[in-house]
């Protein structure tokens, strides 16, 4: 029987912004191939008065304008699905991971919730019981870059969408350390500034164990040097802390 298509839905005030990227490439021929599907619903069409408001002043004063709770909540009980995961796209979400996308495309879809202005009222986030996921430490305009972001990681993971399903397992972050240095032709190669660089010996020498020994030793030091606080969770999972 044939998997079930992964379906993700996406709640913007500009749902023109989707596919965008994601309608090239990867993501693009596995959406044309019925991988996945995506609809991106205006929540504007949820709005209910004659100016089709979706926005208001934030209670308590301040900069900016906050979307109204009803307006969002009524497109969201429009397109939410029992058992598929409803997110918050928000910079004070928790950081999506790696792991994060793996469980995701491993289920039915995700609804995303993309936010402008200054964000949305409290109260939707706690009625929708929202997930809210950050993809970093920065502030977008608003949510649909994010969740385009989310939308390709899973993407990427579903059955069939990659040429080469092995290749995900020594990638960055799918065990805690980031990846290792890649080459190709020509082995040996001179930059602008003159200088002929080759590619590292060992790379060529058709021996597998010592190839796959390099690339770990290079893969430790990159994640060292780059992001200690990878390499502290790493050696605090693995108990060998160091001295
Ligand atoms: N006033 C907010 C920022 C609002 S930015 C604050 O200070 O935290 C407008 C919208 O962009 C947000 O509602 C959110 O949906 C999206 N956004 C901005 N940065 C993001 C990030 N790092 N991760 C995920 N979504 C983000």
């Amino acid at each position: 029987m044939a998997r079930p298509m992964w379906i993700a839905k996406a709640l913007s005030l500009f749902p023109e912004m989707f596919p965008g990227p994601l309608g090239e490439s990867l993501a693009g021929k596995a959406l044309r191939d019925g991988v996945w599907e995506l609809s991106a619903v205006d929540i504007r069409r949820f709005a209910k008065d004659r100016h089709r408001t979706v926005d208001d002043a934030p209670f308590g004063g301040g900069a900016g304008m906050v979307m109204k709770p009803d307006v969002l909540s009524a497109a969201i009980e429009a397109v939410a699905v029992p058992g598929v995961p409803k997110m918050l796209l928000s910079p004070r979400g928790t950081p999506f991971s790696q792991a994060r996308a793996r469980q995701l495309a491993a289920g039915p879809g995700v609804l995303l919730v993309c936010g402008r202005f200054e964000g949305v009222d409290e109260r939707v986030i706690e009625a929708h019981a929202l997930e809210e996921v950050s993809v970093g430490d920065f502030v977008l305009s608003g949510g649909e870059i994010a969740a385009m972001t989310v939308l390709d990681c899973c993407v990427r993971l579903l059955p069939g969408v990659m040429g080469e399903p092995a290749s995900a397992s020594e990638e960055s972050f799918e065990d805690g350390l980031l990846e290792y240095p890649h080459y190709t032709r020509p082995a040996s190669w001179t930059g602008p500034d003159g200088i002929d660089r080759q590619v590292p010996e060992i790379l060529v020498s058709g021996h597998h164990g010592k190839v796959a020994e390099w690339r770990m030793k290079r893969r430790e030091e990159i994640t060292r040097r780059r992001r200690p606080d990878l390499w502290a969770r790493r050696r605090t999972a693995t108990g060998t802390e160091e001295k």
